[in-house]
């Protein structure tokens, strides 16, 4: 969202963590008493941190493909994992990362059905020709509510609420640069340095009043807008979104925009792409799960939709890249996708 645009500085982010940065006085907190059509907000239907983590290590003893690596604690010393998928290292090598926001939660959702579907035959060889990484829930403690800053604002009811912060109000993406916060100290030395990554996809939520061509979006997509981020890098990344574009907008449920995007290298569309010359796509689904501010959050009627976006675009890009058909696309397409409008609400 727009306002995340904000660059903070780990002094500045820490003195503001809290206050809301929303002034708006949201009416009924915790009843959730109807989103864009009478649905509530309970995120005690989302899956913890624990059963993420139960989730994952299941996955890792029934999968021989798979690996599991703890790749550093968070702010309050949950393990943060990766998923790896790297059967031969002269493959292209792509990584999801999801959940840099805690409140951003169904892409988590999307990632582990993801990872669920690779130890099926529906993804039957696939990981033979493309390595993936999976970097689910990397703000676990935002994720989880556990953090050092009153979310009695937050709309949503249920066990928790979820916030976009880390534990110490830092906004883990706009960290990208100084890499001072645990979870984004992990990531970068124990992921992005490690492998010889050639694609990334951030998945994020944004608000859920976006449209584009008149029509809400479903979600929005972006590639590397830094001046400084190599035109090859960029083109990659414009090809992974032509992917994810003809996948997902084609599917009736489906309706992409382009998202509006600032330059600043500290988040991760930007500093990555620069940094290790890996081809971003920053994906934006609709609506987040908890919020202080009401409009951003979404139904959780629909959920399934969001989760099942996150499936497509996942598995249609590591089949695009394992079968090379990612490197003949047309990304033409960029030039005239709309980008997203917000619609104005009551
Ligand atoms: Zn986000």
């Amino acid at each position: 969202m727009k306002k995340g645009a904000i660059t903070l500085s780990l002094a500045g982010a820490l003195a503001l963590s809290a206050v809301p940065l929303n002034s708006t006085v949201v009416e009924a907190v915790g009843n959730g008493p109807g989103y864009g059509g009478n649905e509530t907000i309970n995120t005690s239907i989302l899956t913890t941190y624990s059963e993420m983590a139960d989730f994952l290590k299941k996955q890792d003893a029934k999968q021989p493909q798979m690996e599991l690596e703890v790749i550093g604690q968070s702010v309050k010393g949950r393990d943060l994992y990766v998923a790896k998928y790297m059967s031969n290292p002269e493959n292209p090598t792509i990584l999801f990362l999801t959940q840099q926001h805690g409140n951003e939660q169904l892409t988590t959702e999307g990632a582990l059905e993801f990872i669920k579907h690779l130890g099926t035959g529906k993804m039957k060889g696939v990981t033979d020709n493309v390595n993936i990484l999976v970097v689910p829930m990397l703000n676990a403690d935002g994720a989880m509510g556990d953090v050092d800053f009153s979310l009695d604002d937050y709309v949503a009811s249920g066990d928790r609420n979820l916030t976009r912060y880390n534990a110490v109000g830092v906004d883990l993406n706009r960290d990208h640069i100084d890499k001072i916060q645990p979870e984004t100290k992990a990531l970068h030395e124990n992921v992005m340095s490690k492998y010889d990554i050639d694609y990334m996809i951030d998945l994020h939520h944004q608000g859920a009043s976006s449209e584009r061509d008149g029509e809400l979006v479903s979600g929005s997509i972006l590639y590397p807008t830094t001046p400084n981020a190599d035109p090859e890098v960029v083109e990659g990344s414009k090809k992974l979104g032509a992917v994810v574009f003809d996948a997902v907008d084609s599917t009736g449920w489906g309706h992409l925009g382009k998202y509006r995007g600032g330059d600043a290298e500290t988040i991760s569309r930007n500093g990555i792409a620069v940094e290790y010359g890996i081809s971003t796509l920053l994906f934006e689904m609709r609506g987040m799960s908890d919020h202080e501010y009401e409009p951003y959050v979404l139904g959780q009627k629909s959920n399934g939709y969001l989760i099942k976006q996150t499936i497509t675009t996942l598995e249609s890009t590591v089949r695009a890249i394992a079968d090379g058909s990612i490197d003949t696309q047309d990304t033409s397409f960029w030039d005239t996708l709309a980008f997203q409008q917000t619609r104005e609400t009551e």
